[in-house]
C-alpha cells in the first residue's frame, strides 16, 4: 500500500507541475485573446489546489491534513468561476463580464477561501474532521458544514454554466474552433464527474481523484495550446465583431423596420437608441433623405450596392459611404437587409483640399491657368451650343518689376492680392477669374459679347486705378492694362486668347492703363 500512496502522490504531483506548465505556456503565448487571463488563472490556482492536495497525502498527522486543506482552498474555490469565464471569452459573451459582475463571480469563492482559513473558530465549512481509520494511510474523512453546501453548489452551477453554454454555442460555432471547444468542454466534464464521484464516496479511501483527473486536461489543454492554436486563434463571435466594428450597421427587416443596430450606429445617427428597434427607418431618422431611403429600399440589381450620404449636424458635415446589402437567410430566403455606414467624412475633407490646392493659384486663391483654362472651354462649348456670345479679357499690372524693385516682393505680393480683390468685387461670380501668369489675369465672360466685355474691362480698369495700394508708408497707385477678344476673333479658347495678348500689346504700347479691343480696333478710355 506504500508503494500505492507514494505513486499516487507522483500523479498529482505531476498533475500540478503540469499545471504550472500550462500557466506559463499561456501566459508567454497571449495574444489579443482577452480570455488568456482567465486560462492563467485556472492553472495558477489548480496549480495551487493539487500541490496542497499532494502534501495533504503525505502528510503523517490531522493537523498537518488540516494545514494542507486550507492551502488547497486558497486555489480550489476560484477554479470553476475562471472556467466560466474562460468559455464566455471563448464563444464571445465576454460583454456579459464587467465592473460588477467580474467581482461578483468570485464573491462566493472569496468567502470559501476566508471561511476555509478560519474553520477552527466556526466549522461552517468542515463541521468535523477526522483520521479514515480504514485506509491504510492517513487520510481525512469530512463532515459537511453550511458553507461546504454553498460552495459545492457554487463550483457545479459554475461548471454546468460553462458545458451549457459550450453546447448552445456549439452548431454556431466554426468548424476550426470545434476542437478547441472539445477541449474546454472535456476540462470541465471531467473535474466534475471525478467531483462527485468523491462526493459520493466513490473514490477509494476518500481520496479526492480531481488533481489526477487534472493531470489529463492539462495535457488536453496543452496540446490544444501546441497544435490547435488554442489561445492564440481563439474564434471571435459574430456578436463581439458586429459590436467591435467601427462602421456603423442597421440591420433592417423586409418592411424597413430596425432589427438592430452596433454602438458605433447609435453614435453616428442621432436618435437612435434601443426604443427605435421595431419602428421604420424612414420615421426614425429624418437623417436618411428620400432618395436615400429609395437607395436603402430599392430591389433593382442594376441600383448599385454604394452611396455617398452628407449629413449635416449643427455646423459640422459628415460624409458617410453608405453600403446596402439583402439579409438572406441559409435557403436564399430574404429576409431583410443590412445597411452599413463608413465614416468618410476625413478622405472627403482631404479630398476636397487637395481638388482645391490643384485648382487654385496659391498666392490669391483664384483659379490657376489649367483650371480656368478648362473652365472656360466647358463654358465655350456650351455657349456655341446655345448659339450665345463669349469673351476674354486679359490684363496685365503696368510695370510691376518697379512695384517690386522699388518696395519689396512682399510689398509685390501685396498689390497682386489687392488687385484679385478688386476685379472680385467687379466681376460676376459666373464669370471665371484667374492667374493667367506672373501679373496676368484673365476673365471668362460667358453671353457677353466683344462690346460689353469691352465695358467691363473698362470699368474694371477704373476700378483699379481708383483703388491704390495702402501701405505703411503710402498710397501706392495701380494701373493695369487690358486686352479683349470674342468668339468673333477665333473659334478656339487659345485663338481668343491670343487675339486678346495683341489687343494688350497694344494697350502697353498704347501708354498703358487702357482697355483694347481684338476687332473692331476700339480704345477706352
Ligand atoms: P509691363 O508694364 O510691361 O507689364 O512691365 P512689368 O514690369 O509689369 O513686366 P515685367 O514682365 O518686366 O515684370 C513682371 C514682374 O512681375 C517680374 C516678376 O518678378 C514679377 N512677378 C511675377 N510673379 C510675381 C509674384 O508672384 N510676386 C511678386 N511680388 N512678383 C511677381
Ligand atoms: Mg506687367
Ligand atoms: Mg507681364
Amino acid at each position: 500500500m506504500g508503494s500505492f500512496i507514494s505513486n499516487y502522490i507522483v500523479i498529482v504531483s505531476l498533475s500540478g507541475v503540469l499545471n504550472v506548465l500550462l500557466a506559463f505556456l499561456a501566459y508567454f503565448r497571449r495574444t489579443d485573446f482577452q480570455g488568456t487571463k482567465a486560462f492563467v488563472a485556472i492553472a495558477v490556482t489548480s496549480a495551487i489546489y493539487i500541490f496542497g492536495y499532494a502534501v495533504e497525502l503525505s502528510s503523517s498527522s490531522l493537523e498537518e491534513i488540516r494545514l494542507w486543506t486550507k492551502i488547497e482552498y486558497l486555489g480550489l474555490p476560484f477554479i470553476s468561476p475562471a472556467d466560466l469565464i474562460l468559455v464566455l471569452y471563448f464563444v464571445g459573451l465576454d460583454k456579459l463580464l464587467n465592473r460588477i459582475t467580474l467581482p461578483l463571480l468570485f464573491v462566493i469563492p472569496a468567502v470559501s477561501c476566508l471561511l476555509a482559513l478560519t474553520n477552527d473558530y466556526h466549522h461552517l465549512l468542515y463541521r468535523d474532521m477526522y483520521l479514515n481509520m480504514d485506509a491504510p494511510f492517513p487520510t481525512a474523512n469530512i463532515v459537511m458544514g453550511p458553507w461546504y453546501i454553498v460552495h459545492g453548489s457554487y463550483t457545479f452551477g459554475c461548471l454546468c454554466a460553462g458545458g451549457c453554454i459550450i453546447l448552445a454555442k456549439w452548431n454556431s460555432m466554426k468548424h476550426n474552433y470545434k476542437w478547441q471547444m472539445l477541449t474546454l468542454l472535456v476540462g470541465i466534464i471531467l473535474p466534475s464527474a471525478a467531483s462527485l464521484a468523491y462526493l459520493f464516496g466513490l473514490s477509494p479511501y476518500g481520496m479526492d481523484p480531481v488533481p489526477v483527473v487534472m493531470s489529463v486536461t492539462s495535457t488536453l489543454y496543452i496540446i490544444a495550446i501546441w497544435s490547435r492554436g488554442m489561445l492564440t486563434a481563439a474564434p471571435i463571435a459574430r456578436e463581439s465583431l458586429f459590436g467591435h466594428l467601427s462602421d456603423s450597421v442597421l440591420v433592417l427587416d423586409i418592411f424597413e423596420r430596425v432589427v438592430d443596430y452596433n454602438p458605433a450606429a447609435e453614435q453616428s445617427i442621432r436618435g437612435l437608441d434601443a426604443s427605435s428597434i421595431g419602428k421604420p427607418l424612414a420615421r426614425l431618422v429624418e437623417k436618411f433623405s428620400p432618395e436615400t431611403l429609395i437607395f436603402i429600399q430599392s430591389n433593382d440589381p442594376a441600383v448599385p450596392a454604394e452611396t455617398q450620404v452628407e449629413w449635416k449636424d449643427g455646423e459640422k458635415t459628415f460624409h458617410y459611404q453608405l453600403h446596402c446589402s439583402p439579409l438572406t437567410k441559409r435557403d436564399g430566403r430574404n429576409i431583410g437587409r443590412i445597411v452599413k455606414l463608413t465614416d468618410i467624412t476625413e478622405q472627403t475633407m482631404l479630398q476636397e483640399k487637395l481638388q482645391f490646392m490643384a485648382t487654385r493659384d496659391s498666392l490669391t486663391q483664384i483659379y490657376n491657368r489649367g483650371y480656368w483654362m478648362d473652365k472656360s472651354r466647358e463654358a465655350l462649348s456650351a455657349c456655341q451650343k446655345l448659339e450665345e456670345p463669349l469673351a476674354v479679357i486679359l490684363l496685365d499690372i503696368d510695370h510691376f518689376k518697379n512695384i517690386n524693385d522699388r518696395y519689396g516682393h512682399d510689398i509685390g505680393d501685396e498689390a497682386l492680392r489687392h488687385l484679385v480683390a478688386v476685379c472680385r468685387s467687379l466681376v460676376h461670380e459666373e464669370m471665371p477669374f484667374g492667374r493667367y501668369g506672373g501679373e496676368e489675369f484673365v476673365i471668362c465672360l460667358p453671353g457677353r459679347n466683344l462690346d460689353q466685355a469691352g465695358y467691363i474691362a473698362e470699368m474694371i480698369r477704373k476700378g483699379i486705378e481708383d483703388s491704390p495700394l495702402a501701405t505703411p508708408s503710402q498710397q501706392l497707385p495701380i494701373t493695369a492694362s487690358f486686352g479683349v477678344a470674342d468668339e468673333t476673333c477665333g473659334q478656339t479658347l487659345e485663338e481668343m486668347l491670343s487675339e486678346a495678348d495683341k489687343a494688350l500689346y497694344q494697350s502697353k504700347h498704347g501708354g498703358r492703363n487702357r482697355v483694347h479691343l481684338a476687332r473692331p480696333k476700339t480704345v477706352y478710355p
